[in-house]
């Protein structure tokens, strides 16, 4: 490959404190993609290492040509790392994979032989997976399980990073949070054509795993925003014809009128218990039919926010601002746990004290649904926001010299 020329693959690599897996990384990879004799850079996306991974990346890349590194000032989050690779890559075909060698980059031929199937997005599976069973397997099959139904994708492992794309469909994806896990739900609103095959799965050898726990509840709350926003965005049947193969982002929304449709599905039921239990108590129905006016009103500012940044290229609408900046881009996270608070404690003081009981689940109910909505308008800005900031980058075409981009 020579300095004009683009790659036809990208191989993108998001590492955290990976110091000793990147280089014999590397030479996996580029051990597997020279023996297919293909034209291919690797990109490393450094999301604020604390350990000495950067050293390692630039000294590599001091004998290899094809081989970038786009360094983060602070630690951004795996999606923020994967989407700032795919923002670089320069590949017709882009890669992605986990940068701790537990996926084997032994799988890039078949996953690139099944893309040229006709396919937009190959998702590995890690069918023999050797992770721990109770801790990361079985929430994982539930999980995946879960989003199954949720998104009608039926993909058996999203959590996979192991990953093809088509480039032109992958760039249109809007990534933010940790939606990672959910990029083959989220191909579907771009009219991506998705498959799956089995991939190797390697236990991790050098350092540890980024997650715990706490991400068992983190899933659940994103597989709920994720339900509202496919409600909004996608619509049914919305696979691309194969001979057109048009993929446009903005063909498939239709914010206004969607997002009046779920809150009034949501209301609704709301409305109903309102008025029944006026009969019993004015106090209660008072609660529930406030509740459903505030819905309303909440998803008609969603639908005019989504509106807005559809048609506005350059400023944010103030609601979207402030989920984007004051809730950190994620809406869910900061309004669900209280919200969750909410309602058990409303749920539970309901049978000594009803009226201040419904007043505090009614108050958990809104908040939920502040962030749900939330989500939605993140979702709608993901593509004008970015999450990272790039420290360093530095181009595999550019011979050492280091470039930064925000001085
Ligand atoms: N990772 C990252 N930023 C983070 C967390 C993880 O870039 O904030 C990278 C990590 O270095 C690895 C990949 O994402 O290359 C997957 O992470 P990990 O192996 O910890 O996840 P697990 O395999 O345990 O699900
Ligand atoms: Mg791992």
């Amino acid at each position: 490959m020579n300095a004009t020329q683009k790659p036809y693959l990208s191989i993108v690599v998001p590492v955290y404190n990976e110091e000793e897996n990147v280089r014999p990384l590397y030479e996996k990879i580029s051990t597997v993609c020279d023996s297919i004799g293909l034209t291919y850079e690797v990109i490393f996306v450094d999301d604020g290492s604390q350990d000495n991974t950067y050293e390692v990346l630039s000294e590599l890349r001091d004998t290899e040509h094809n081989l970038s590194i786009i360094k983060f000032q602070e630690n951004a989050g795996q999606t923020a790392a994967m989407a700032a690779g795919f923002e670089y890559a320069q590949g017709e075909r882009i890669i992605s994979m986990d940068g701790d060698l537990q996926n084997d980059p032994a799988d890039i031929p078949q996953l690139l032989e099944k893309l040229d199937d006709d396919y937009d997005l190959v998702c590995g599976w890690r069918k023999e997976r050797q992770d721990k069973f109770w801790s990361r397997r079985v929430p994982s099959i539930v999980a995946n399980w879960i989003i199954s139904m949720v998104t009608g994708v039926a993909i058996h492992d999203n959590g996979c990073s192991l990953k093809a794309y088509r480039s032109e469909v992958i760039k249109q994806v809007p990534l933010y949070g940790e939606m990672h896990r959910f990029i083959p739900a989220m191909s579907t609103v771009v009219g991506a054509r998705i498959t799956e095959i089995v991939v190797k799965h390697h236990p991790r050898r050098f350092g540890t795993s980024k997650y715990g726990l706490g991400r068992i509840w983190r899933v659940i709350l994103d597989i709920l925003a994720f339900k509202l926003i496919l409600s909004v965005f996608a619509r049914k049947n919305n696979l691309i014809n194969p001979n057109t193969q048009q993929h446009s982002f903005h063909r498939y929304l239709n914010p206004h009128i969607n997002v009046y449709r779920v809150a009034a599905l949501f209301s609704l039921p709301i409305f109903i218990i309102g008025f029944f239990l006026i009969k019993h108590d004015i106090n209660s129905s008072i609660c529930y039919l406030a509740l459903g006016v505030l819905i309303i009103l909440i998803s008609a500012l969603t639908g005019w926010s989504i509106g807005i940044s559809q048609v506005c290229t350059a400023d944010l609408s103030p609601f979207a601002s402030f989920f984007i900046h004051r809730c950190a881009r994620r809406p869910i996270r900061y309004f669900g746990p209280p919200a969750a608070l909410l309602f058990v404690t409303g749920g539970i003081l309901t049978f000594l004290f009803p009226y201040y009981g419904q007043i505090l689940l009614s108050i958990g109910i809104l908040l939920f649904f502040i962030g749900l909505f939330g989500e939605t308008i993140a979702y709608a800005n993901a593509k004008r926001v970015i999450d990272y900031q790039v420290d360093i980058f530095l181009d595999a075409k550019d011979d050492g010299k280091h470039v930064d981009i925000y001085s």
